[in-house]
């Protein structure tokens, strides 16, 4: 049940039951509502004259430098995305190609990042383009960052294998007969000259080519004992070097050679004319033209 209200009468100085007057009530509401109207009047014309405009102002100015601040940094970031383009090019077209190394696919390397996204809802279009720059700027580094891990991984592994390749000369002399069909000085008629001749002195020192381990060291008991004194070394990675017409062995079955390692001496042992070292390089068990794994001819 509502509770009655009670006012104090001033001229009986009695509390009487509250009448509602509609009339007082809403000139009260008129009165506060002006009041209000003009409180909010005179503040908004005091702001207009003491300083809301100077500060929209400041606010445009300040607004016009962060605009060309974000463009400088947009710009700066475009360049960084061209420079990371360029390492990424030079990475796939000498170092990745140099190594055998798939190249990172352009598919790859422009994915990137794209779109517009809940988080940018609302931004200016200038600060949105600037977020999906630098994203994609990130995303590159970490490519290459990547790429450049395998590289790391694929050069010591190749570095390995470098170290036992035929890539270097047995002997400094020239190059006498070369890997192909010839006149053979003993048969008469032209042969498939199976390795290279080079010109070298009795007793000239003959080195590995690369490392391996020897698996022939001593007078050539095949082939009509027409190789003479000779040595084979299994580089591993399919590869075997053969020299032969040698004056002396200075290795043994077995033994773990270094590249440049002194393994015998320039002879005429076997089916030769005169002192010179015939050289053979066996890839996969075919012999194949030495001086294709020559760094320099
Ligand atoms: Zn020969």
């Amino acid at each position: 049940m509502r509770k009655k209200k009670y006012v104090l009468n001033p001229d009986t100085f009695q509390y009487e039951p509250a009448k509602l007057d509609v009339k007082l009530v809403l000139r009260q509401a008129a009165y506060c509502m002006g009041l209000g109207f003009s409180l909010a009047l005179g503040f908004l014309g005091y702001s207009a004259a003491n300083g809301y405009d100077i500060e929209a102002e400041q606010l445009a100015e300040e607004n016009a430098e962060l605009a060309e601040q974000l463009a400088e940094r947009t710009q700066e970031m475009k360049t960084l995305e061209a420079s990371l383009d360029k390492i990424y090019k030079t990475d796939n077209y000498f170092f990745r190609s140099l190594l055998n190394v798939t190249p990172v696919d352009a598919s790859v390397w422009n994915a990137g990042t794209g779109g517009s996204r809940a988080e940018f809802e609302g931004l200016p279009q200038e600060l949105r383009e600037a977020y999906l720059l630098q994203e994609k700027v990130a995303y590159k580094l970490d490519v290459q960052a990547e790429s450049y891990e395998e590289i790391n991984e694929v050069m010591a592994y190749k570095a390995e294998e470098l170290k036992h390749l035929p890539a270097v000369r047995p002997v400094p002399g020239r190059v006498l007969s070369g890997f192909g069909y010839r006149a053979d000085p003993f048969l008469g008629y032209s042969h498939f000259h199976a390795g290279v001749d080079f010109h070298g002195r009795f007793g000239d020192p003959v080195v590995a080519v690369g490392d391996g381990k020897v698996i022939a060291a001593g007078y050539d008991n095949l082939h009509g004992a027409g190789y003479g004194m000779q040595v084979e070394i299994d580089h591993g990675y399919g590869y075997v070097t053969k020299y032969a017409h040698l004056s002396a062995v200075h290795v043994k079955l077995g033994d773990v050679v270094p590249r440049g390692k002194h393994i015998g001496n320039v002879g005429s042992t076997g089916h030769s004319t005169g002192p010179h070292l015939h050289y053979e390089v066996i890839k996969n068990g075919v012999k194949v033209n030495p001086l294709d794994f020559f760094y320099s001819e």
